[in-house]
């Protein structure tokens, strides 16, 4: 990034918010002057260690600190739980690091990439499964570390989607968005760019129409936002994402399911309307908890899991329902964990359980 580039942002107008990132929590430190727990603040200092502690002050006051187990609180302050590493719990998860042929890349599903411009975040989510990377590589965006990703993306024509993840990749300034997408749009395979972020939910006022301008070109953008109750839809959000739909982004919501936050049916009912009726954002994946370290308290059981998504389905049309998935360890993939209504089969006779709860057949008639 040039230095014009910097002259040039900090004169626009858009800049709401830096203030949001000022008068929030921006260091460990800064949490002494929050109404916490004693054991939540002998816990942050710790915690903190292994996973940085950063709350924009849009997200920070949506906190009801009247409510000790205020899901919005779960979500970004430190709690002693997390201290615990459970038997069985892993640094890697989902295994990118197996999967990453050059620095900042993973490769795991011939078509598409992950690409890691930054490891930091706008907001830390305690929940993080890639806390272990971001707390060891932590490093923020600069143009020479990601031109071996670059080159490897342009030596592989199968790659057709791009996947901006991180870290959140909408923390970074608007000359360094707009340097990433026209670096990948002039790979000519390339089709799609893809943005998973956290940023209209903590940080709603960084969508301004600098960042939305620097997305825009020859490629299809799809923004994954990452919603995870309904207490974090609110006109702010709104606004952001009205910004980027009106730029002609797509937009898909991924939520984690976690204990204590959105485990009931009601929350997830709301969360998911709220997002498709309100915010025009489709819910596109529900995340069982993986087995990032510390976050034993946080995780649900898969058979809950299933029993929420079915009593959603029930609930809710089908552009509200998201698919509940698990992201296997050592790079599985994603796989859908809902029940299956498949009951049995005789030759070309399904016996399927309708929405209805009653068992139907279907014979195949093939011709
Ligand atoms: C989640 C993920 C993707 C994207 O998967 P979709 O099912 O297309 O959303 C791609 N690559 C890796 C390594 C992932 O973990
Ligand atoms: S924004 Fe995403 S990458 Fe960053 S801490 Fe939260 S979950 Fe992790």
């Amino acid at each position: 990034m040039t230095s014009d580039a910097n002259l040039r942002e900090s004169a626009t107008p858009d800049t709401a918010w830096q203030d949001d990132v000022r008068a929030g929590v921006r260091h460990v430190r800064d949490l002494a002057s929050l109404p916490l727990s004693p054991a939540e603040r002998a816990a942050a200092q710790e915690a903190a260690a292994s996973h940085k502690v950063r709350i924009p002050k849009a997200y920070l006051d949506l906190i009801d600190w009247s409510d000790p187990h205020d899901p919005i609180r779960a979500q970004v302050i430190p709690s002693p739980d997390e201290l615990i590493a459970a038997e069985g719990e892993l640094d890697d998860p989902i295994g990118d690091h197996a999967f990453s042929p050059v620095p900042r890349l993973t490769h795991r599903h011939a078509d598409r990439v992950l690409l890691f411009p930054t490891y930091q975040c706008a907001v830390y989510c305690r929940f993080c499964f890639r806390k272990e990377s971001l707390t060891s590589i932590g490093r923020g965006y600069t143009r020479e570390a990601l031109e071996p990703a670059l080159a490897y993306i342009a030596e592989h024509p199968e790659i057709r989607e791009v996947i901006l993840t991180g870290g959140d990749p909408l923390s970074l300034p608007d000359a360094a968005l707009a340097e990433i997408r026209a670096r990948i749009e002039a790979i000519p395979h390339v089709r799609l760019l893809r943005i998973h972020t956290r940023v209209p939910v903590a940080l709603p006022s960084r969508i301004t129409a600098g960042l939305v301008g620097a997305l825009q070109g020859r490629l299809m953008v799809t923004v994954v936002t990452h919603f995870n109750h309904p207490r974090e839809i609110t006109s702010r959000a709104e606004a952001a994402c009205r910004t980027m739909r009106q730029a002609g982004f797509v937009l898909l919501n991924q939520s984690v399911l976690l204990k204590g936050v959105n485990d009931r049916v009601e929350v997830l009912e709301e969360l998911c309307s709220e997002l498709m009726y309100r915010l025009g954002v489709k819910p596109y994946y529900l995340h069982h908890g993986d087995l990032a370290r510390g976050m034993a308290h946080r995780r649900t059981t898969i058979a809950e899991g299933q029993a929420l998504v079915a009593e959603l389905r029930q609930r809710l049309s089908g552009i509200c329902n998201p698919t509940y998935v698990i992201d296997l360890p050592e790079g599985g993939g994603k796989v859908p964990l809902g029940a299956s209504h498949i009951e049995g089969r005789e030759g070309e006779t399904w016996l399927i359980r309708g929405q209805d709860g009653k068992l139907r057949t279907y014979r195949e008639v093939v011709g």
